[in-house]
């Protein structure tokens, strides 16, 4: 791949150094100049079309899954997944290291279902044997729940083992695969799961309007009646695409367009395996210049996703956030705050259409931005690099 395979993004925006809406390609973008009849043959091709794309993303056993696209954000998804799979007498464990383990935690509680939750705080990863433990001791769970990347620390969850402890103890696993699907791999002969979600503005790399559900065939086929909410029933959803070729109610037409242009984008570059290297690269790139600045990263090497990395705010009482902020989109790049509780905090994804040139030019204008600031080292305070102790312990 050339550096000009991946051209700045167009009029003059900045980068999105953000886990999705991300930088997308032009194609994509030009993709949504035109308009579709929601019911006409050209979007029901492209509706099906999507949907083949998908699944072969899964690679060998994905015969045994259908994909079920829903209208709305991620999180409209998550909510669907667990109120079409989990029956209404079902029990979940919901596996926490973040927000987004929260959130899922919430969306049962709205659901009315029963759940335990396993909160690791701001980024311990929930590990094999907890589960093992705690599924050991309540027979009344049914499903778990797991975050795959956990998108406000950055975190790489260990699914492998998430999954092995479950199926162990006879449970079934639900994955938010949110960010880290068409970039990590996710394939059911190496990873045993019943249904994940993702969205459209991750790691394919299109814009916001829908996200997706991979779940067993037979688990779809068996879930009639199970949720809680008619715009939100997978079961519904998939049973009318099925039958009729078209979403049940208006699909977001450009948003799908603009999907396909990203899925053959994501091909063309070599699927699962090539956009997760160019990440990884990105993420190398990105976190030695940083290092070099003297940042430094909330996770061990082992835990970095190469989605969107964490990186503690110096204790040089003249580096501010905000200005910081301000300074990098003066230079082209939008940053993102931090999500950590404990200690103050900020990350920077490198997800979406760039590549490692680009992720060099991020730490020069983080490098120029400090000099401005007046900050001589961009060195964490103790009580950061105490608490990162905690992780490798
Ligand atoms: C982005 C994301 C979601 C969904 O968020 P929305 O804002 O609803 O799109 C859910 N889980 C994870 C891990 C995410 O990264």
């Amino acid at each position: 791949m050339t550096a000009n395979a991946f051209p700045p993004p167009k009029m003059g925006e900045p980068y999105l150094l953000t886990p999705g809406p991300l930088t997308t390609a032009y194609e994509v973008k030009q993709a949504m100049l035109k308009d579709w009849g929601s019911w006409d043959d050209d979007f029901r091709a492209m509706t099906r079309d999507m949907r083949h794309r998908l699944l072969a993303l899964l690679g060998e056993g994905s015969e045994h899954y259908d994909c079920v696209p829903m209208q709305g954000s991620g999180s409209f998804c998550v909510e669907a997944m667990l109120g079409t799979f989990v029956p209404r007498d079902g029990k979940v464990l919901v596996l926490a290291n973040g927000a987004y383990g929260l959130r899922a935690a919430t969306t049962m509680d709205y659901l009315g279902r029963a759940k335990t939750l396993l909160d690791k705080g701001d980024y311990l990863p929930p590990r094999g044997d907890e589960v093992a433990r705690i599924l050991a001791d309540d027979p009344a769970i049914t499903h778990v729940l797991a975050i795959h990347c956990e998108t406000s620390s950055g975190i790489l969850n260990p699914i492998e083992e998430i999954s092995e402890a479950t199926y162990a103890a006879g449970r079934k696993l639900l994955i938010d695969s949110m960010s880290a699907f068409g970039a990590v791999p996710l394939e059911p002969t190496k990873i045993r799961f019943e249904a994940f979600v993702s969205s459209a503005n991750k790691c394919i790399e299109g814009v916001p309007g829908f996200g997706f559900v991979i779940a067993k065939k037979a688990l779809l086929e068996s879930s009639k009646g199970n949720s809680h909410s008619l715009a939100l029933d997978v079961h519904a959803q998939w049973a009318n695409m099925e039958k009729t070729g078209q979403w049940r109610y208006t699909p977001p037409t450009h948003v799908v367009a603009a999907f396909i242009e990203a899925l053959k984008l994501h091909e063309a570059e070599g699927g699962v395996a090539a956009r997760g290297a160019r990440y990884a690269r990105n993420r190398d790139v990105m976190v030695a210049g940083m290092r070099g600045l003297g940042f430094e990263t909330l996770l061990e090497a082992r835990w970095l996703s190469p989605i969107i990395v964490t990186f503690f705010c110096p204790a040089d009482p003249k580096f501010v956030f905000s200005t910081f902020y301000d300074l990098m989109k003066q230079k082209g790049f939008i940053i993102y705050p931090g999500k950590l509780t404990v200690v103050d905090s900020f990350r920077i994804g490198v997800i979406g259409r760039m590549d490692e040139h680009v992720m060099a030019r991020v730490v020069e204008a983080a490098r120029e931005a400090l000099a401005e600031m007046g900050v001589d080292s961009a060195a964490p305070p103790a009580a950061a690099l105490e608490e990162r102790k905690k992780l490798a312990a």
